[in-house]
């Protein structure tokens, strides 16, 4: 294993690559900044979130072979904030002895929404049951069949992010909105809450993980808008969202953080959405909610450090600072102070210049010892923050 921590640590020789530079590699590096560790990272945007805060910045496309090789070529171990990224140059980099976390193939199941649910579905991990479709044609003809029922959730096999590539499909009438694209048909199921676990291993394979928590989505984007910690289900469907993720962790024999989606389905049963092998979203409350974050497991992983227990300090509400719907132009933030005021508010602007409709600005931890109080002080957030377009 070519990842000895004390070679990356206070070392200019060694360099640990990251792919994509969104919020999640911005935290990332800042995580790898307290252990003095030298980062790149490689972006397709001159203004990514992350430039700032990284030594070296490189511009490039993930999903292109000749720029995620190039970019390899370059550091001692690589890691990334996406899935989306060229499997093949990874494959060559990894052929060629480079350490990267996920490792590739995981990746590569991962990254492909058909090949997730069939990997779910060797592994006898409960999920929804599904179609695979080549195209829109073979989704008619499954219809006309029988085969597949209305209503149903249509997903693109890759690329999708954030709610995009996902329709749900209630009637014949609604087909004229169902993507052209290689998918997968899911059963729509009856959904009382959506949760995430978040979990680590490290290279002796021993598992830490963060308590579920508990996802609430903006109806019109899609997208996930805020976070509750910790969940409120009860303590029985809490230790089996965490037994049923450390189970999928050793089913793909992962090294460093994976986050499971789930569904609590209204019948009071859990079924696994969707994983990703990198940080998440439904993480960022951990920076200042747990004694360690997402991104600080993720840097002792790859590095082959020791995990720590996670244990929260505080219950904690996050919202993510969301564009507003059909405005785009340069960001402005108003009422920041008014928010700012409030006692146990945490503000990570990501430094995104342009905003678009539900494109992720920033985020906001609140943490209070009483959930409720926290929950009050994110309706006012919501009532009083506005992201304007100018
Ligand atoms: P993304 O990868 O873009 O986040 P997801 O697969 O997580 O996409 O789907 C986005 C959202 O769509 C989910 O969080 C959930 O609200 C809804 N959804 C996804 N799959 C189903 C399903 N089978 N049944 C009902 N709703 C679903």
């Amino acid at each position: 294993m070519s990842s000895v921590p004390s070679q990356f640590i206070s070392s200019r020789d060694k360099k640990i690559g990251i792919i994509a530079g969104g919020q999640l590699g911005k935290l990332l590096c800042l995580s790898a900044s307290n252990l003095d560790v030298e980062v790149s990272v490689m972006d397709g945007s001159e203004n990514a979130p992350a430039k700032a805060v990284c030594q070296n910045f490189v511009l490039g496309n993930y999903a292109n072979y000749e720029d995620v090789y190039r970019f390899g070529k370059t550091v001692d171990l690589l890691t990334l904030e996406l899935e989306h990224v060229n499997i093949d140059a990874l494959l060559k980099l990894k052929q060629e002895g480079l350490t990267i976390f996920p490792d590739p193939e995981i990746l590569k199941t991962i990254q492909d929404k058909g090949l997730q649910k069939a990997f779910f579905k060797a592994k006898n991990l409960p999920s929804s049951s599904f179609q695979l479709v080549k195209n829109k044609a073979e989704l008619e003809a499954l219809i006309d069949k029988g085969i597949i029922d209305f209503p149903f959730v249509q997903k693109s096999r890759k690329g999708g992010y954030d709610g995009k590539g996902v329709a749900l499909i209630k009637n014949r009438l609604q087909l004229s909105q169902a993507f052209d694209t290689a998918s997968v048909i899911e059963q729509n199921v009856e959904i009382e809450k959506e949760l995430s676990v978040i979990l680590c291993r490290d290279q002796q394979k021993n598992i830490q993980y963060f308590e579920p928590v508990e996802m609430v989505f903006n109806a019109d984007g899609n997208l996930v808008e805020k976070l509750i910690s910790p969940a409120q289900i009860s303590d029985e469907i809490k230790k089996q969202s965490i037994e049923l993720s450390k189970q999928i962790m050793e089913c793909f024999d992962l090294v460093g953080l994976l986050a499971v989606e789930l569904f609590l389905t209204k019948q009071g049963t859990l079924l696994i959405n969707e994983v990703a092998p990198r940080p998440h979203n439904s993480g960022h409350h951990t920076i200042e909610a747990n004694l360690y974050s997402q991104y600080d497991l993720q840097m002792r992983a790859v590095l082959n450090l020791p995990l720590p227990q996670t244990k929260e300090r505080s219950a904690a509400v996050m919202l993510n600072i969301l564009g507003a719907d059909q405005r785009q132009g340069h960001v402005e933030y108003k009422n920041i102070d008014k928010c700012i005021a409030l006692q146990g508010v945490y503000f990570h602007i990501y430094g995104k210049k342009i905003t678009k409709p539900f494109r992720k600005m920033g985020h906001i931890t609140i943490l209070d010892d009483q959930l409720e109080n926290a929950l009050e002080k994110a309706d006012y957030i919501q009532k009083h923050l506005i992201v304007e377009a100018t």
